[in-house]
């Protein structure tokens, strides 16, 4: 294997800690830092992110030892710090920020799991994380130590599960599954496994980013017994990309495990073209799929970090067709209200007719594509055994398969019922006389 060029870094305060506590996750989460004072031996604070972290109320500070170190001490602006050291501009409200931007509650039938899609559910399993990113999205859940889920929530995530048998795909998230305690870890994909109609399972976890050390040999040997098993890590920038967690993700990518990852675009992080290029270039380098880009979420606190659709747009622009196509993701909205994830994309296709479509390629190259005009369908019939029912979610789908013909906004019935006759023109004897009437001109 090709020797990889990324670093290794640690601050100066931490020279002296012995190589076997900084390498034990325990160690890590051990001494994570969490308050002005300690976080001034590391790095340079500003008066604003003084004043932050000597704020009551705030979203839950702690930085692993291990993650601090890549900042840069002396430069404020460096796209780590931003992430996990709070400043005054998380005090700032903004028009449209909500709690529950994603309307997760709401679409929980037990308390933890999100089942929002037909066939996959997001299941929440601890509150808790290895560090805590300024911009959670989950922030009015995470962080609380004393709201943690209990073995009775557990059980009732399970037997609704058991009972559902359209999820196949369950996504372990919360907080951050990987800090959980590894028996209990072992014990929920057990319990997960047991149940026939779960296909597959996912992870989503930000562990070998704050916390490259958890990702030992006996947690991928456990992690290999529950296969096929996904996982999507969570890295914003290059400068997240080190020698322990490509190591971290070498050893994941060899328990069988495919690695996606998940950017949140980021004023000031990495909204810039060049800084993604980069970092999904470094990311298919480590072996990890780039999967979504997020535009950032309606959450109070994350003001500051959103930035225009358009900047998200811009940045596709630059990397599809400019790079690798397996280090390209997709950009998605996160529809406030639940509406779910919404894929956004530059426009390529610029005109059609009925047998020609007008497309545009990376670089502006304009060309038109022929369509067949002898194209016949596969049979419908034949595939009648793979179709799931999606009860109340046909949406567009049902649109397509002919199966409804309009779909209609709330109240638009009531709205435009103006009480007129419906049919007037098969009231014949009212129309004869005037010549028209018959089934065929209608
Ligand atoms: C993101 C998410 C999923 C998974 O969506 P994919 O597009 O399949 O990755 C599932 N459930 C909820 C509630 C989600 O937010």
């Amino acid at each position: 294997m090709t020797v990889l060029p990324f670093p290794s870094k640690r601050a100066s305060a931490f020279a002296d800690v012995p190589d076997e506590k900084w390498n034990d996750w325990r160690w890590q989460l051990s001494h994570r830092l969490n308050t002005a004072e300690e976080i001034e031996k590391i790095i340079h604070l500003t008066d604003s992110e003084r004043k932050a972290l000597s704020t009551e109320h705030l979203f839950r500070v702690d930085v692993t030892p291990y993650f601090i170190s890549l900042i840069d001490p002396d430069d404020p602006d460096d796209p780590i710090r931003k992430q996990v050291i709070p400043t005054d501009c998380e005090m700032v409200t903004f028009t449209s920020e909500m709690e529950d931007s994603l309307a997760e509650d709401k679409h929980s039938p037990v308390p933890g799991l999100v089942h929002r899609y037909p066939d996959r559910v997001l299941m929440l399993v601890t509150t808790q994380c290895a560090s805590y990113c300024r911009y959670c999205t989950r922030a009015r859940i995470v962080g609380d130590p004393l709201a943690q889920f209990s073995r009775h929530e557990f059980d009732l995530q399970i037997e609704y599960l058991k009972k559902t048998p359209q999820v196949r795909d369950v996504l372990l998230s919360g907080g951050d599954p990987l800090v959980l305690a590894p028996k209990i870890l072992e014990e929920i994909l057990t319990r997960l496994r047991e149940i026939p109609h779960i296909e597959i399972v996912r992870i989503g976890t930000r562990v070998p980013v704050f916390m490259p050390q958890r990702i030992t040999d006996d947690l991928c040997d456990m992690l290999q017994r529950f296969h096929p098993l996904w996982m999507n890590i969570h890295v914003n920038h290059s400068n997240e990309i080190t020698k322990e967690l490509a190591q971290a993700t070498d050893k994941l990518t060899r328990a069988g495990i495919p690695l996606g990852n998940q950017t949140v675009l980021m004023a000031g992080v990495n909204d810039n073209v060049h800084i993604q290029r980069k970092l999904v270039q470094d990311l298919v380098r480590i072996r990890v799929r780039p999967y979504y880009l997020y535009q950032c979420d309606l959450v109070h606190g994350a003001g500051h970090f959103r930035t225009p659709v358009a900047k998200g747009i811009e940045i596709m622009e630059g990397l599809r067709g400019h790079t690798s196509g397996y280090a390209v993701p997709n950009y998605m909205i996160d529809a406030p209200g639940g509406g779910g994830k919404i894929p956004v994309l530059p426009n390529y296709v610029l005109s059609m007719s009925d047998h020609k479509i007008i497309l545009r390629n990376f670089e502006g190259y304009i060309a038109s594509y022929e369509e067949p005009t002898d194209y016949t369908p596969s049979m419908a019939a034949k595939y009648k055994g793979l179709k799931r029912p999606e009860p109340g979610q046909e949406g567009l789908t049902a649109l397509l398969d002919g199966e409804k013909m309009v779909i209609k906004s709330e109240g638009f019935d009531e709205i435009h019922d103006r009480h007129g006759i419906q049919h007037r023109l098969k009231d014949e004897a009212k129309w004869k006389p005037l010549g028209i009437g018959k089934e065929k001109d209608l």
